[in-house]
């Protein structure tokens, strides 16, 4: 997994970059993704953030991000609406990642697996196929080393 050094990364070109304008909420939330090491809930957001901010504007802000090829939803054990940085092969026109994802049982994580691609299929049986998960399950290494 790779952990970012916050002091080399620009935030607000991020955002630039990516169509975005720059809002200091923006900011800060991008940054929370490049901090935090996996993928981040809409409650988990909110618990981060050093100030109280409601649930639509957190919703309003990760829209946009999703929209504009920074983040994308990823599978969640509870089914929670969960959401993961994109690598740069997506951009504010197209999302282009393909990748599978891990999901820990025991704490309930999502990983994203980025050198696992996943192949493309666009058709299967008659079935037109828009949409291709993988998802692997198992214990990550954090719990591992608390079974210990
Ligand atoms: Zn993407
Ligand atoms: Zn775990
Ligand atoms: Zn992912």
């Amino acid at each position: 997994m790779k952990l970012f050094d916050k002091k080399n990364i620009d935030f607000g070109m991020i955002l630039t970059q990516h169509g975005l304008s720059k809002t200091s909420f923006r900011k800060i939330l991008i940054e929370l993704f490049y901090t935090k090491k996996y993928s981040l809930s809409v409650d988990e957001i909110i618990t981060n953030l050093s100030f109280p901010i409601d649930k639509v504007s957190v919703y309003r802000a990760l829209n946009a991000f999703e929209k504009n090829g920074l983040i994308h939803k990823v599978p969640d054990m509870a089914n929670l609406i969960r959401y993961a940085l994109c690598q740069s092969e997506c951009s504010f026109e197209k999302h282009l990642h393909n990748h599978a994802h891990l999901l820990c049982s025991n704490c309930n994580e999502t990983y994203c697996i980025n050198d696992f691609k996943i192949p493309v299929v666009n058709e299967c049986k008659g079935f037109i196929i828009d949409n291709l998960k993988i998802i692997l399950e198992g214990s990550c290494v954090d719990c591992q080393q608390s079974y210990k």
